[in-house]
């Protein structure tokens, strides 16, 4: 415990101003051994981790951009043009945001699933100069891929209803990318593939049931999340 000499105030915790009066207490000929020997009101702060990520970050992403400048210089010198490098790179990506996302960030699974599926269509649409008929990553790839995690995150939903604002908006996110392939068949003037088709009419209606019996608790949701 330490005195202050000014105010005589006992103060209790470290500190090298007196609380009352505000003197500084080593200009007023307290020893620095004394206030140290007073304990803390507050518990020492660890060490912050560094913003620029961990180790792991680090060199991954160190030996990524290596791997694919590599890449992307062979490519250029040999075939004159980009080729696989875009895959390496989007396979690259993947593994990242899968580790760093995926595994340690998202917090339910319908997010994860979610995320797992934008990784999958990204890496499927990166593969489009290498296959030789890319029209089917339109056409099956990418509706497999929504059908499958809207049927996951459905099934989620399902056992779950009672807590629905947790992943409605999931819900709502994959519905909607249901309907992607469907439209890039459309855009690029293919004929729409059935599969695209049963992947966007499955979309439609989830977002009808959802719209009918879950309406306020999305627009609810909605505002939360975008903070209006
Ligand atoms: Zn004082």
């Amino acid at each position: 415990m330490v005195k202050c000499p000014y105010c005589k105030v006992s103060i209790s915790t470290r500190t090298e101003v007196c609380p009352l009066c505000h003197k500084n207490l080593i200009e007023a000929g307290v020893s620095k051994d004394e206030i140290k020997k007073t304990p803390l009101d507050f518990p020492k702060r660890g060490k912050l981790p560094a913003l620029s990520g961990t180790l792991f970050d680090k060199v991954y992403l160190l030996c990524a951009l290596a791997v694919v400048l590599v890449a992307i210089a062979v490519e250029l010198i040999v075939l004159e043009k980009i080729f696989i490098s875009w895959l390496l790179l989007s396979i690259i990506g993947y593994f990242y945001i899968f580790l760093r996302i995926t595994i340690r960030k998202a917090n339910f699974f319908p997010q994860k699933v979610l995320v797992q599926a934008i990784l999958l269509s990204v890496v499927a649409i990166s593969t489009r100069r290498i296959i030789p008929n890319p029209e089917v990553i339109f056409e099956s790839v990418l509706p497999f891929i929504y059908l499958v995690s809207m049927i996951i995150i459905g099934i989620f939903f399902l056992i779950h209803y009672k807590k629905p604002s947790r992943y409605l908006l999931n819900l709502i996110t994959i519905a909607l990318l249901g309907f992607l392939p469907f439209l890039i068949d459309f855009a690029l003037d293919i004929h729409a593939h059935p599969l695209s088709i049963a992947t966007a009419s499955l979309g439609a209606i989830i977002l009808i049931m959802l719209f009918i019996f879950y309406a306020k608790i999305i627009i609810s949701e909605l505002k939360r999340s975008f903070h209006v």
